[in-house]
């Protein structure tokens, strides 16, 4: 069953229940109420009549047991030709009756006359004739104790009858209609609620469909809940689609990249093919050029191999910190300590790229004392990856500066230097995977992009951050922040990635 006909059908039935419980009780109020009256009425009117015989007839007992002739009947038609009496002996007999009864007779109920002629109080009973309801009132006269007849009533309650009747019809009638009307506003107005609902179904499927995720809902109303659950969805769209496009951009990235190891290492092997099939002595290539050749490719094949298998663990680690699963032990590291261990290998990364190592100055600047919580070696990772940068981008004679402060309850770790410098568009791009300002010359320095989205990555996952200044031909200054630990701090890592995020941001 749809929720649109089930709301409907709860919608119908509810009211259906209220209002019938309303008729129900308006119309039984209505009835007692109407009823009490004619009952006090008549018993009203009973009484009186009763009364003004009983007045005539006491002292005078024995000539009304001979003859009711002289005995005064008040003419009760007189005030509503709705109302007939008659008077009876203390046998029941009719001795007087009013006018307007004519002859006909007024019905009798078997218990009513006994009860009435044991000189027993006042009794009424309703009858029915010929389509017209009557309340017949008897009233006992009893004289100085003595049971000398009755008085009875008779009142048509015909019209109040066709009145109740009336209103009965009119609340079966408006409570029909009213049901129906319900379930027909009912219907609609849940249909016009839930209306959004079938064009989020329509979107989901078009983009099953068409595999098109660039498909929106077209939102009306924002406030409303399925309106906040569209720009839900279309929001999880959007987040989608953006995965989706960085997924196909890394496919595409991770091709390329991968492809240009891949086409030096096919080279270098059918390099090594022709060589292995060209004959030796004569005008062949001499021994020694073949072997110093076949070390060359082989070498060249090594590194090509040695890059590929580092982009893929990068890539892996990038996935993981994607995914969340990136693994931070977290523990106390004195930062100082840290620093000044990578500004030692950082020495040896002078040599290594710049074949001297006193091709730069390595200083050491301002050297607060830090501790941090976080992973020793993940952390470390950074800071060679940011002092290999500043090594690589770096010409000779340049200078490199690490410096740690820590205030504000952040440790502040720089690496300044006064290299080639990134434009300030480009400062935006550096840390997205892949990018790189210089493709060949990062390349021939053995780069591949990944490094600075990998740091970035690991200072996040520290609740800490990566930001950069620079200028281009003056040098540049990255900072790495982590929020400062002190003995007793909060331990989890929850917490602490918490506050820090908000603080950082
Ligand atoms: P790569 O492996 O190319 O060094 P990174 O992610 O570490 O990759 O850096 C991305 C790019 O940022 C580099 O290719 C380079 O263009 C730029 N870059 C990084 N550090 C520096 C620096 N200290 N000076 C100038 N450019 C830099």
């Amino acid at each position: 069953m749809t929720i649109r006909l089930r709301l409907t059908l709860w919608y119908t039935a509810l009211l259906g229940v209220t209002l019938i419980l309303f008729s129900v009780t308006v119309y039984s109020a209505l009835t007692a109420n109407l009823r009490f009256q004619l009952e006090q009425s008549a018993a009203l009117q009973a009484r009186n009549i009763a009364a003004a015989v009983i007045q005539q007839i006491q002292g005078d007992v024995v000539v009304f047991r001979n003859s009711a002739d002289n005995v005064f009947f008040p003419q009760v038609e007189l005030f509503a030709s709705s109302v007939g009496a008659q008077l009876l002996d203390s046998d029941g007999k009719v001795l007087k009756r009013s006018e307007n009864l004519g002859d006909i007779p007024i019905p009798h109920h078997a218990d009513t006359m006994p009860h009435i002629l044991a000189g027993q109080e006042d009794r009424f009973y309703y009858v029915t004739n010929e389509g017209a309801a009557f309340l017949v009132y008897t009233v006992p006269l009893i004289v100085d104790g003595q049971l000398m007849g009755a008085v009875q009533l008779i009142q048509s309650v015909t019209t109040a009858l066709t009145a109740l009747t009336q209103v009965n019809r009119y609340l079966i009638l408006g409570t029909t209609i009213s049901i129906v009307l319900a379930a027909i506003v009912g219907a609609f107005l849940a249909r016009r609620a839930l209306a959004p609902i079938d064009t989020i179904t329509e979107t989901a499927n078009a983009i099953t469909r068409t595999r098109d995720l660039g498909n929106r809902i077209d939102i009306r109303d924002n406030a409303s809940e399925v309106g906040r659950l569209a720009a839900t969805f279309n929001e999880m769209l959007d987040r989608i689609q953006r995965l989706f496009q960085a997924q196909e951009r890394l496919i595409g990235d991770v091709s390329h990249e991968l492809r240009t190891p891949l086409t030096t290492i096919q080279g270098n092997i059918e390099l090594l093919q022709r060589m292995a099939a060209a004959p030796t002595g004569g005008g062949a290539l001499r021994l020694e050029t073949a072997s110093e050749l076949f070390k060359e490719s082989l070498s060249e094949v090594q590194a090509e191999s040695e890059r590929m298998n580092k982009m893929i663990s990068d890539l892996l680690l990038l996935a993981q910190a994607d995914s969340g699963a990136l693994q931070i032990q977290m523990a106390p590291v004195e930062m100082d300590t840290l620093l000044l261990d990578v500004y030692r290998q950082t020495r040896r990364l002078v040599e290594h790229y710049k074949g001297r190592a006193d091709a730069l100055e390595i200083r050491l600047g301002s050297e607060d004392q830090a501790q941090v919580r976080g992973d020793r070696d993940r952390l470390r990772q950074v800071l060679v990856n940011l002092a290999e940068n500043a090594v690589k981008y770096t010409h000779a004679g340049g200078v490199v500066t690490f410096s740690l402060e820590n205030r504000d309850g952040w440790v502040r770790i720089s690496v300044a230097d006064t290299g080639i410098g990134i434009s300030a568009e480009q400062q935006a791009l550096i840390f997205d995977r892949f990018y790189r300002t210089d493709k060949a010359r990062s390349r021939e320095l053995g780069g591949s992009g990944l490094g600075l989205s990998i740091a970035q990555r690991i200072a996040q996952a520290h609740g800490g951050k990566i930001t950069v200044e620079s200028q281009p031909g003056v040098g540049s200054t990255f900072t790495l922040w982590l929020p400062a630990y002190h003995e007793g701090d909060v331990e989890s890592p929850l917490n602490l990635k918490h506050t820090v995020i908000a603080g950082a941001q």
